[in-house]
Formats: structure tokens, sequence, C-alpha cells
């Protein structure tokens, strides 16, 4: 008999031994049987081990998982693992079950798929556009030859950024090797993968997100693991995929937040494929029109290797004029200026496309009687609930909690309750009203539910079935809208002095994107950001659409205030029934010995969180900060032992967060 070590999918996530059958296709990374409880388990042998801490007599056997043609994970991914294990403050039998797909950890009859050749449509060799200037420049930077090589890809929205993608890509397949793209989200993943198909029309190309059928992802999965399929491209999830024959990682869209993990273990998809890049002795290249501050700042030092296209890819394609027009002195309607609706009109006229965007969705952000002063808050979290007239319903964007609207005030009984504020759906209602003649699409998470949605609606879009879209982010990614002109954005002032310091870093990168919408093809565009603030500096960089001149102010500030990337942080998170529950928790955890042996880590005082009550429970964070990674990393992996053993009130929960990117 001999012991192994198992990562089972159970709470904690401990590692468990078991004895198992001595077999000759033995070793770690494969699958197994366990028993557990009352159950049985498929568990993914970590070690073989020599001796169990477990007198024998309490071990319980496991078995291979047979029927099964999965060769054992292999080494690198184990090593991925454990990295984001130790940094990340995790598990490690969580980081490995997470990594994998849902249906390899179930007990089910293996059924064989039929291997589905991936029908070669007669193997046209597509034209290769001619590179541009710019990208023939890019391509002599990001030279894939030299083992590991971080690139920061700096390119202005529409300077052909994914042609130069597709070139690198082309570059690893003739070395016989496999590339891995991800990208932020999965709306733009469609996009992605039309691409692919018509440029490596013979090639398999695996797809890896979240919206994938069990039985679908897993197949790509095994694609990508197995080899035959050379190209993966994949949300975040998809940076633990093992592959054979790695040769590229690209993340597209470096900065985007979606590649935070918000739960469960969270970590950084981006900053675990440079680990990944690191490790495989890789060249990885991180791509975006608005780099992360950190990924420039790397770039500034040297850390990365920096390469830029700093031109639109269609010649005679300029970047959009931006104006910033100032509403102090406007009359508007339902929020828009009259010379927004002049210049509505105009592309009206001209059969061409414009953009209202409005990150906010629903009719109004809020429903209150003017008598009483009842508002319509989510009586589970710190927030009021949305007003969406469309389905009639207040409905909680926290929580998810939705109910009719009521009639009457629910306090005092008045009839008269107003909307107050402005949400997608109000615009789009009084746009319909402002110009009737307009065919209307309003494109935010409500009207495009599903990948089907909106797969549809970018088609609507494409064919010119829409003359103005009003739409929040979603409308802002990564999208090629020939016929569109205009974009007009209203209401982004909020974002200038919100509390989340973060907050002018992903303005600045959302209106670059969104106004990177405008004149993408051979028509010229035109961006009006309606603001009372017209001369504030985010704004002023954008009329230049200047990123490293905004970048070098926000840099500035960063340092002078001590935030990342000049400081290191993490957070400690409690949520419990009660607020004094949760802040006393983080209170002990603050005073906790070890802390006294790290004077270079800094221990915040406990505070609610901004968003305090959320589900019904009270919510506080503890934040820490050093200036020295290794250091808070140190500190991190005592402190979190001590923190396991500190007494834990009933329900009460905790999380740590390393590198948080709201806080
Ligand atoms: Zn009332
Ligand atoms: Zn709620």
């Amino acid at each position: 008999m001999i012991i192994v070590r198992l990562a089972l999918d159970v709470p904690l996530y401990r590692l468990f031994d078991y004895r198992i059958e001595d077999d000759p296709r033995l070793r770690p990374g494969l699958r197994a049987r366990a028993p557990f409880g009352t159950r049985e388990k498929i568990g993914v042998i970590v070690e073989v081990v020599a001796q169990s801490e477990l007198p024998p007599e309490q071990l319980k056997t496991a078995r291979l998982v047979e029927d099964d043609d999965l060769p054992p994970l292999p080494p690198d991914f184990f090593q991925l693992c454990e990295f984001a294990s130790q940094y990340y403050q995790a598990p490690p039998g969580e980081v490995i079950l997470q990594a994998l797909p849902p249906g390899l950890k179930k007990i089910r009859v293996v059924k064989r798929r039929k291997k589905r050749r991936k029908e070669a449509a007669a193997p046209v060799a597509p034209d290769l556009p001619s590179l541009t200037g710019g990208q023939s420049a890019a391509l002599n930077i990001l030279r894939l030859d030299r083992g590991y090589a971080p690139f920061l890809l700096h390119g202005v929205t529409g300077s052909g950024k994914t042609e130069v993608y597709l070139r690198l890509i082309d570059t690893v397949l003739r070395a016989g090797k496999q590339a891995l793209l991800l990208a932020p989200e999965i709306n733009l993943t469609p996009q992605l993968e039309a691409r692919l198909a018509q440029r490596f029309p013979d090639i398999a190309v695996a797809m890896l997100h979240s919206e994938l059928t069990e039985a679908a992802r897993e197949h790509a999965w095994r694609a990508a693991f197995s080899g035959a399929a050379r190209i993966v491209v994949g949300t975040r999830l998809a940076v633990f995929t093992p592959l054979p024959q790695p040769g590229l990682i690209i993340v597209d869209e470096e900065h985007d937040p979606s590649y935070k993990q918000q739960d469960g273990m969270r970590y950084s998809a981006r900053d675990l494929a440079i680990f990944r890049a690191r490790l495989s002795h890789l060249p990885i290249v991180l791509g975006s029109a608005t780099p992360s501050l950190e990924s420039w700042s790397h770039a500034l030092h040297g850390r990365y290797t920096l390469a830029r296209l700093p031109e639109r890819a269609v010649s005679d394609a300029r970047l959009p004029a931006v104006r910033v027009l100032d509403i102090r002195r406007q009359k508007l309607t339902e929020g828009l200026s009259e010379p927004l609706l002049v210049a509505l009109r105009q592309r009206l006229a001209a059969k061409e496309q414009s953009l209202i965007f409005l990150n906010r969705r629903g009719f109004a952000p809020v429903l209150a009687c003017p008598a009483c002063g009842w508002v319509s808050r989510c009586p589970r979290c710190a927030v009021n609930r949305v007003l969406h007239l469309a389905d009639r319903r207040l409905r909680c964007h926290h929580c998810g909690l939705e109910s009719h609207i009521p009639k009457t005030c629910p306090t005092c009984g008045n009839a008269d309750l107003h909307p107050f504020g402005r949400g997608t759906q109000r615009l789009e209602v009084r746009l319909a009203e402002l110009l009737p003649e307009a065919r209307i699409l309003r494109v935010d998470r409500d009207s495009a539910k599903s990948r089907k949605h909106w797969e549809a609606m970018l088609g609507e879009i494409q064919s010119g079935a829409a003359d103005i879209l009003v739409g929040t982010q979603m409308l802002a990614k990564g999208h090629d809208f020939p016929r569109l002109t205009l974009v007009g954005v209203i209401g982004a002032d909020a974002a200038l002095f919100a509390a989340d310091w973060r907050a002018p870093e992903r303005l600045f990168a959302q209106l670059m994107q969104v106004a990177g919408r405008a004149g993408r093809a051979d028509l010229p565009g035109e961006v009006i950001i309606q603001s009372e603030y017209p001369q504030h500096p985010l704004y002023q960089a954008l009329i230049r659409q200047d990123y490293p001149g905004y970048a070098e102010t926000l840099l500035a500030e960063r340092r002078a205030a001590g935030f990342p990337p000049y400081a290191y942080q993490a957070i400690l998170r409690a949520e419990a029934c009660d607020m004094m529950t949760a802040l006393a928790f983080l209170q002990q955890a603050a005073a906790l010995p070890c802390v006294a042996d790290y004077s270079d880590v800094v221990v915040y005082d406990p505070v609610p969180m901004r968003l305090s009550r959320m589900m019904n429970q009270e919510r506080a964070q503890l934040l820490l900060e050093s200036a020295s990674r290794p250091q808070l990393q140190a500190f991190l992996a005592v402190w979190r032992a001590a923190l396991e053993s500190l007494p834990r009130k009933h329900r009460l929960r905790w999380h740590l967060e390393v590198d948080p990117v709201d806080c």
C-alpha cells in the first residue's frame, strides 16, 4: 500500500491522506476516487508520501479514476498553483480544484466523446492585411525567442493590436507551440474567436469561459491540455490551463478589472500570467490602450519592454476629436445638452450611428417619496434599490433582491412617488420622445442578458439596424462599429470625486475606450463629454488623448500618497450579523503579537466597508500596507496562521485579499 495526499473539494480545502493500491500509472497529478464521510469524492493526487501523520488504521482507501485517458497534471501546473496559494494566502487544495473544469471533479460514467474533427473549411490561405509602420516596428520589438520576456504593448484604440497578436500567434504556431490568449470578458471572446478562425482555419482553437456548459468547458480544457488545440482563448480562469507546448501568453486589455477574481480565491489572472510566463520561460505580451499604472510603471522602469502603436491602423482613420462640453451654462433635457442633441440629429440625417454612454443601468437609481422622505432602500444592503421600469421592478444591484414597484409610499401612502437620477432606461425613453424617427437600441446587462442576446445585438448594431445606442461600459470594450461616428458621454463627473482612489484611473480608461468607438473606419469620429468640471486634468488629458501624460500625473499622486504601485497592500475583510462583531474580530487581528514583529508592515484601524451591509451581513475591513512586497508576504503567511487560531464568533466570516483593487 502506498499513501497519497489528495486535494478534495470539501470545505476549507485541506489536503487528506489516503491509502492507494500500487499501480504502475500512479503519480501526482492523477485523479482518484476517495471515500469522504458517507460519500465518495474525486480528488487530485498532489503528492505520493512516504508516511502519514495519521495512524494507518485511520487511513481510508482511494483508487485511481478508471477509464480515464487524462495524463497526470504536469509539474508546472502544480508550481503555478503553489505560487498562487502562497501569494494569495489560499489553501493549496482550493487553488488546484478551482483551476480544474467542474466536470473533472465529478463522479460519473465516462462517456467517450466521439472525436469531432473540426471540419477544415477549404483551407484558403487568408490574405494577410499589410502591416502599418507602427505594427512592423512593434513586431520588431516583440521578440519571442528569448525565454521569459514581459512586454507591454501600448496601442491607441483602433491601432490594430489584434493584428499584432495574430502575427505573434502565427510565429508561435509555426514553431509547433501553443498560444494562450486571455481576454477580460466573455463578451469579447466571440469576436476574437471569429478572427482566429478566419486567420487560422486549420487550427483548433479552445475557448474557455464560465458561460460554457460543463461538457463544453471540459472538452475545451482537454483539447488544450492534450495539445490538440494550438490556440487557447479564455477569461481569467483559463490562466491555469495546463499546456504541453506553451509558446506565448497574451493578456489583452490587461488593465481590465475583470482579471481580478472577486470571490473564493481572490487572484489577479494578469499577475498570475506573468508568474506563469516566468516559471515556464515564456514571452508574455500585455496589451492595452490604457495600461494599468502598475504595468506602465514597470515599463517606465525597464522591467517590461514597451512596444507602442501610436496611430490608428486604417489609413486616414484619425483618433476622434474629443470635446468637453461645459454644462454649467447649458439647459439640459433629461441630462442631454442642446449641442449633443444637435450632433445626434446631424448623425441621424447622415445615416451614421451614435452612442450615448451612461454607465448606470435601470431607469433611475432610486425611487423616493417627497412627502415623507421614504427611499427605495434595499432591506439587505446599504444601498438603494434601482427602479427598472422596463419590467416594472425595484431591484438591488448588489444582492439581486427585487419586488414590484409600490403604487403608493409604503410609509405614508402618498401616491406620488418620484424616480430620482437617471439610468439607461430613462435615457432610452426620453431619446425616443425627442428623436421619434431614430431607431434606439439600449445595450446593458439588462437588455443583453446572455451571450446569445449580446451577439444578436452586436449583429443589429453592425448591420446598421440601430441609429442611436444607449449603453453602459458593455459597449465600450473592443468592438468595431464601422458607422459609429459620435459618442456622447453623460454623468461621468461622479467618478471624479469618488471615495475610491482608483476611480480616476478607471474612468480615464473607460472614457478612452468608449471614445475609441467613434470613427473607426473611414468616417471621422467626434466625442462630446458633458461635464461640470471641464478643466479637470482627466478631461484635459482626454482631449489630448494623452495616456502617458495622465499616467504621469496619477503616478506622481500615488507616489506622494504612498499608494500602489509605490506600496503593496492587503486587506482583511470580516462579515458578521452585526458591525460590532466584525470590527471586534479585526481589532483582535490587528492586535496579534506577530504584528509587532513586522515593523515594515503598517496595519491600519478597522473600518466599516464603503458598502457596509450586503445580504444582511455587516462588513468591515482592515488595510495592511508595506513598501516591501517580500515583507508583506512574509508577514501575511505568519499572520494568516494566527488568524485561523483566533476564536471566532458564531457566523463570522473573514477573508484575506492580496493586491486588492477596490479598497
Ligand atoms: Zn411617503
Ligand atoms: Zn441588496
